[in-house]
């Protein structure tokens, strides 16, 4: 199967990459998440404005919302070229998870309010969904918000907060109905990040930037701070998750690394002689290229109104399992210098490759592979939960 692109398609790739050629320099092109010191992410904010000035960010949603009403495949060529080009673009969780939860779940009044202010960058989101004891068992989570007149009072801890010193507002999942489950006890708010009970506290990960362990003490926010309505945020986190339409393209990224490092073999000499290093190539490219075939199935069906098989599941234990093994079989055709930081003169490809390692294993967010896998026996198979 050869995937071809429409003819529009390919001018509107060619627009993105005619931007992101004037205004990302290769000095400035790093991936906030794991590069975020201060001055990374002032470069990462004026670039991700930058973004929002030309109209690109909620590219499918309503135009009446801030978006352009695009197609899914519009949208994901924009972010391979993002992907491709190592685009410092910040506020993931505020333009997929909480825009994909406003629009599916929020009232009129929240869409007009806080829509715009995520496609213009005036809001940056964090993510409040995992806790200290419910990560893959998410619908165990115990923060609890509580009525009280106009306002709902939250309490409870969240693990693992990305971007949180930098961010805005924190959506929060939390009971707010009883029983032990996730199906009509669980509600969405949105927690300003400097109310009073909020504390954060920063931890730095493995693969650079940090996550925060985010406590809420007796958090008072206004009434309109629940989206859409109560009891629903269980369904409203799966259909932000699963049901956006969006495909995370670390293919387009890891084919850009896989270009590099065929140049970087062709200037040593008989290294493209090796067999070992021409399976290995081979081996990348068929990583890049099935992963993008899966994501385009998933796409496709998502713009005819399809349900992709086993609920895309396939796609998501193939890319979150590729990611490390990309990254091995690449340091493989390296060699051992593919462990030398940048500041080692012997380091190949500017010494990212050592970074690039360490980060593959990052391939937790919206789940586990083996998590996944339990998606692809239970939903696929049929198999008893
Ligand atoms: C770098 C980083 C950034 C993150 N950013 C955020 C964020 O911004 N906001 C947020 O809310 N969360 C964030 N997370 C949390 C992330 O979503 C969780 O790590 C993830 O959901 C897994 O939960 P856990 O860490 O509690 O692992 P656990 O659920 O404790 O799982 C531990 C291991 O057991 C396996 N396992 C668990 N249950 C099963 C099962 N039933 N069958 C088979 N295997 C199983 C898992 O696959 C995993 O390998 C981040 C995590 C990391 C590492």
């Amino acid at each position: 199967m050869r995937l071809q692109q429409a003819d529009e398609h390919e001018a509107w790739r060619a627009e993105i990459r005619e931007f992101l050629e004037a205004e990302l320099p290769p000095e400035n092109a790093f991936n906030p998440e794991f590069d975020d010191e201060p001055d990374q992410w002032a470069i990462a904010v004026e670039f991700s404005k930058k973004v929002a000035a030309k109209g690109w960010i909620g590219l499918t949603w309503p135009k009446e919302y801030g978006g352009r009403g695009l197609s899914p495949v519009a949208n994901q060529i924009f972010l391979e070229e993002l992907y491709a080009a190592d685009a410092p673009m910040i506020n993931s969780v505020g333009i997929f998870l909480a825009a994909g939860t406003i629009l599916v779940g929020g009232t009129e009044e929240q869409k007009q309010r806080l829509l715009p202010d995520i496609a213009n960058m005036r809001t940056l989101w964090a993510e409040g969904l995992t806790e200290p004891g419910s990560g893959s068992d998410l619908g165990s989570l115990q923060t609890r918000a509580v009525r009280d007149g106009d306002e709902w009072v939250i309490t409870g801890e969240k693990a693992y907060t990305s971007w949180g010193p930098m961010s805005d507002v924190l959506y929060v999942a939390a009971r707010t109905g009883s029983g032990d489950g996730a199906s009509g006890a669980i509600s969405i708010f949105v927690v300003d990040l400097r109310s009073p009970g909020v504390t954060l506290h920063p931890m730095r990960n493995y693969g650079g930037g940090v996550q925060s362990s985010t406590h809420l003490d007796g958090v008072r926010v206004p009434a309109n701070a629940l989206i859409g309505e109560e009891g629903k945020g269980w369904q409203y986190i799966m259909r932000a998750f699963y049901a956006s339409g969006t495909v995370e393209p670390i293919y387009a990224m890891q084919e850009a690394r896989l270009r590099d490092l065929v140049e970087h073999c062709k200037s040593i000499p008989g290294k493209l002689e090796d067999p070992h290093v021409r399976a290995d190539l081979a081996e990348l490219a068929d990583m890049v290229q099935t992963q993008r075939l899966l994501a385009y199935e998933i796409i496709g069906d998502n713009a005819h109104g399809r349900q992709t098989p086993w609920g895309g599941g396939v796609q998501q234990v193939i890319a979150k399992e590729y990611e490390p093994l990309f990254a091995q079989v690449y340091d493989r055709v390296l060699g051992p210098t593919s462990q030398l930081r940048p500041a080692s003169r012997y380091a190949p490809l500017g010494g990212k490759p050592e970074a690039w390692y360490r980060q593959s294993f990052a391939n937790h967010a919206g789940g586990t592979s083996q998590l996944k896998r339990m998606v692809l026996a239970t939903r696929g198979l049929g198999l008893p939960r």
